[in-house]
């Protein structure tokens, strides 16, 4: 059985943390210029917000997906920072009944900006509550019980609702349908990750070379929130043997010491990979049978770990299950099965 490594003490997860909040806050570019990557998403937003502003007109709603830690959250605050408008921050599993979204959207200012974090797990009574409001900017509410009820219209005010989701299968069509435009934000290349880790480092003060700034910036699984963190550990490495510019071999000895792989795995990333070698041969397995080996929630392994192990090319997807490639035996130290080696090449 290997051992269980604590989700929430994992240093590289790419989901949000408590350090995270002051982190986050303080490193979090405010304009679409100081904004790393994402080009595609950047020009294509670009003209929507221009068009908006020429019209003098507030933007349609949008919704923002892709994995934790990519920059969701930094966008829906530059959209609103663009716009010159005011932004109200919640989230799915924050709103638990239809009151709190009435409560939310009936205190609105107008041209307001309403970022709705984890959009998925809104739940079927509240999203109906939405589409209204999406819509016709109204709230019906229901007064009364049983026969004698009625509804009752309320005009809200004109507001862009931002959503943003992990986990974009998983959101209703009639809420998908409602959103003007969808922007999908991908894992970032080795040389933006360099420009993100750059970045953070001097509004951290931290004097990096550039080796340092390549090595950390490998290790943080393509995740601007997780080269942030990253930092924050190598800053406190360094200043306790002694501070200075902080060399490559300086930050490899930091990022070793935190158990941080060349290429950004951390132990459960590796769990997940030898448990399918190990207890499947190597697949194809499904998933739940992976999250049962492995004591996980198989949702957790979908949407934290996966991605970034597909994005090296560790683990495919197949219609029978998961597969660990030839590339992740090799990186593992391990040979693969005669058969893959032929058939996964
Ligand atoms: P998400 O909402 O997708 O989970 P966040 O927007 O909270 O991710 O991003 C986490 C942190 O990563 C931000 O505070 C910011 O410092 C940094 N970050 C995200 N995207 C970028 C980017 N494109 N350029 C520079 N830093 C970024």
């Amino acid at each position: 059985m290997p051992e269980i490594t604590n989700k929430s003490a994992r240093l590289i997860t790419s989901e949000e943390q408590v350090e995270d909040k002051q982190l986050d806050t303080q490193l979090r570019p405010k304009t679409l210029l100081e904004y790393v990557g994402q080009e595609q998403v950047k020009s294509n937003l670009h003209i929507f917000l221009e068009a908006a502003r020429q019209r003098k007109e507030s933007i349609e709603h949008v919704l923002l997906y892709g994995p934790p830690g990519l920059g969701k959250t930094t966008l829906a605050h530059i959209i609103a920072h663009e716009m010159h408008a005011p932004i109200k921050v919640t989230s799915g599993p924050a709103i638990e009944r239809a009151g709190d979204l009435a409560a939310i959207l009936t205190n609105l200012e107008p041209g307001c900006i309403l970022f709705i974090d984890e959009i998925h797990r809104l739940n079927k009574v509240i999203e109906e509550v939405l589409y209204p409001a999406m819509e016709e900017y109204a709230l019906d509410l229901v007064i009364g019980k049983g026969p004698s009820a009625r509804t009752l219209r309320l005009e809200l005010p004109r507001f862009t609702l931002i959503g943003a989701t992990t986990r974009y299968h998983l959101l209703s069509g009639p809420l998908r349908n409602r959103f003007g435009a969808t922007y999908r934000l991908n894992f970032y290349n080795p040389a933006e990750m360099a420009q993100i880790v750059a970045r953070s480092a001097k509004l951290l003060n931290l004097p990096l070379d550039e080796g340092a700034t390549k090595e950390i910036a490998i290790r943080s699984r393509a995740t601007p929130r997780v080269a942030n963190r990253l930092l924050k550990r190598v800053r406190d490495y360094v200043q306790v043997k002694g501070g200075g510019k902080v060399t490559a071999e300086l930050a490899k000895a930091a990022l070793d010491q935190l158990a941080v792989d060349p290429v950004g795995l951390d132990d459960l990333d590796r769990q997940i990979l030898r448990v399918i070698i190990e207890k499947f041969k190597g697949g194809p397995v499904g998933l739940n049978s992976v999250a049962a080996a492995l004591q996980e929630e198989m949702g957790t392994i979908e949407e934290i770990y996966e991605p970034f192990l597909m994005q090296l090319g560790f683990l495919a997807r197949t219609p029978r299950g998961r597969v660990v490639t030839e590339a992740a035996y090799e990186h593992l130290g391990m040979k693969p099965p005669i058969q893959k080696q032929t058939s996964l090449v």
